[in-house]
């Protein structure tokens, strides 16, 4: 299998070992996921998918279990500086004929049509829903001041907090 077509696995191809696939894809297999996009203010992949998969049969049902490794930028959510993450999706699907419904708790499931599984979809799917919603660049990061924009991470500004507990403005209120 090459790198650079969709992922297709012939039936005819399943060994009774099963067939172990490893393969590369170029960013350019994500386009049109939604949540990965260019420009530095979204999340974007930052590296080549790596997959890598076992493919069994058992009569017509096929089982597909592995992992895909690559990695993404996104911003911190506080304080907007990059941060680079390792992304590794676990894969556990089912595959039964089109004509054949099954539930399956602890593993995703699809359906195929003919003798090829086309996985593209669901790998793509999966990548889509691995993406982290919100990301920090450390637990303690201090993130922009709301007023001037300066990174507090790096050094401090002279703008007065803009928050105040509102406890203290009650106590305040009290001693007047
Ligand atoms: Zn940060
Ligand atoms: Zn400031």
């Amino acid at each position: 299998m090459t790198g650079v077509g969709a992922m297709k696995i012939s039936l005819s191809d399943i060994s009774d070992d099963g067939l172990h696939v490893q393969t590369r894809m170029s960013p350019g297999w994500l386009d049109n996921i939604p949540g990965l996009k260019t420009g530095e203010e979204y999340t974007r992949l930052a590296s080549d998918i790596d997959v890598d998969l076992v493919v069994t049969k058992s009569l017509r049902e096929v089982t597909v279990l592995g992992e895909l490794v690559f990695s993404i930028e996104t911003p911190c959510s506080r304080c907007l500086e990059t941060v680079r993450l390792d992304i590794k999706p676990e894969i556990r699907l089912m595959l039964s004929p089109a004509d054949k419904v099954k539930d399956a708790d602890d593993v995703d499931h699809e359906t195929y049509r003919g003798d090829v599984v086309d996985l593209d979809d669901y790998l793509r799917g999966l990548i889509a829903v691995s993406l982290p919603v919100k990301v920090v660049c450390a637990e303690n990061c201090r993130g922009l001041c709301p007023k001037c924009g300066t990174n507090l991470n790096n050094e401090a500004c002279g703008c007065e907090k803009g928050w105040q507990d509102p406890r203290f403005a009650v106590l305040k209120k009290l001693r007047i």
